[in-house]
Order: structure tokens, then C-alpha cells, then sequence
């Protein structure tokens, strides 16, 4: 807790920025709303903020932010797995990127390349 000081001359509630050890007032807003007083001059604070932000673009710019970043689950099966079928022209075993559905055929490679004229 910032040590806190009274302004004789015009009875202004003060405190004395812990970074700075210069003393401000606390925006109103500080008192209105049921936030803990500032420790920090508007100045310092402003820096503080700046030096996160900084920070965090130098986070991202690693790529650090990115890696942390949970993998969604995808639409189908969620496991980026491949899940293992059966070709419906051929019959062999083949696998997708995805979960096939009962009522949909799916080919291998090469059936599918025969159905499409390729
Ligand atoms: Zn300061
Ligand atoms: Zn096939």
C-alpha cells in the first residue's frame, strides 16, 4: 500500500507514487468506484502499461503466445487424428481426416481418382 498524505493547502487526499516518489492525486474515478487506490502516478502507470504491452508484442513476435495457445478441437473427431475406413469401391483400408458418416461412401485414393475421370 502506497503511503497516502493530506495536502495542507488544499486538503487534496495525496499519495506518493512508488515508482517515482513523486506525489498525485488519485483520479476521481479511483475514489468513485471501489478500486484499490493507484500506487503509481498517471506517468508511471502510463509507462508500466507500455512496458506490458511491449512485452506482450515481444511474446508474440517469438511465437511464444501462439504455442501456448490451446489447439481448438477440430469440427469432426477433435483429436486431428485419422480415423480408419473401409474404401467403398475397393474395399481396403484406408484412412481420413476425418470421422466418415454410416451413410456416406468413401474411397481410397485411387477409386476416387477413377470415379472422377482422373
Ligand atoms: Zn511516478
Ligand atoms: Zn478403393
Amino acid at each position: 500500500m502506497a503511503p497516502e498524505m493530506i495536502d495542507l493547502a488544499s486538503g487534496e487526499r495525496r499519495r506518493v507514487c512508488i515508482d517515482c516518489g513523486e506525489p498525485f492525486a488519485p483520479s476521481p474515478a479511483f475514489r468513485d468506484a471501489a478500486l484499490p487506490p493507484p500506487g503509481r502516478c498517471p506517468e508511471c502507470a502510463a509507462r508500466r502499461r507500455d512496458e506490458h504491452n511491449q512485452r506482450l508484442l515481444e511474446v508474440h513476435a517469438t511465437g511464444a503466445a501462439r504455442a501456448a495457445v490451446k489447439r481448438l478441437p477440430g469440427p469432426d473427431n477433435g483429436t486431428g487424428q485419422l480415423s480408419s475406413a473401409r474404401c467403398s469401391g475397393c474395399g481396403r483400408d484406408i484412412r481420413l481426416p476425418f470421422s466418415p458418416r454410416a451413410d456416406r461412401p468413401v474411397f481410397c485414393r485411387d477409386c476416387w481418382s477413377t470415379r472422377n475421370g482422373m
